[in-house]
């Protein structure tokens, strides 16, 4: 499951690539570049138009309601029965959608810092902006906001 976020939903998708899934996303596309990538990449386009359903030769889309972010990913929850916030939970950056390189923390001494070094478990850095992520407190946050959010899943 590819998905393509319109300009309103840029934090849901974030979130969507924090789960692992792949989610085209710019704040400069219009309507028509969405449609266009999400037709040449089998994507679903996610979007908060209304009146998205007036056009013709649409690609499989869902219209996400609520401001709220809970709210918006329990009502993808609904649609997409499938979509499973910890499958690839996270393997790609949020920012690039681009799949994160595990690494060895020893390596990177020099950018992690000291604190963190102490903390076992998965280390990975993003080959396009080179953000380092580990099972620090901001992980644990996301991860407790979702295990409230889907306790089934
Ligand atoms: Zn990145």
């Amino acid at each position: 499951m590819k998905f393509a976020c319109d300009v309103m939903l840029g934090r849901l998708a974030r979130w969507l690539r924090l789960f692992g899934y792949d989610v085209f996303y710019r704040k400069d596309a219009d309507r028509s570049a969405l449609l266009r990538v999400a037709r040449e990449e089998e994507r679903i386009v996610l979007t908060r138009a209304g009146n998205f359903r007036e056009l013709s030769e649409i690609p499989p889309y869902f219209i996400i309601t609520g401001d709220d972010l809970d709210e918006q990913l329990l009502g993808l929850h609904r649609a997409f029965p499938s979509l499973d916030p910890f499958a690839g939970f996270l393997t790609r950056c949020a920012e690039c959608n681009v799949l994160l390189e595990e690494i060895d923390k020893k390596d990177h001494q020099d950018s992690i810092p000291p604190k963190a070094m102490l903390i076992e478990g998965r280390f990975c850095r993003c080959p396009a902006c080179g953000k380092f992520l580990w099972p620090g407190t901001h992980v644990t946050s996301i991860k407790e906001r979702l295990e409230r959010l889907f306790p089934d899943a």
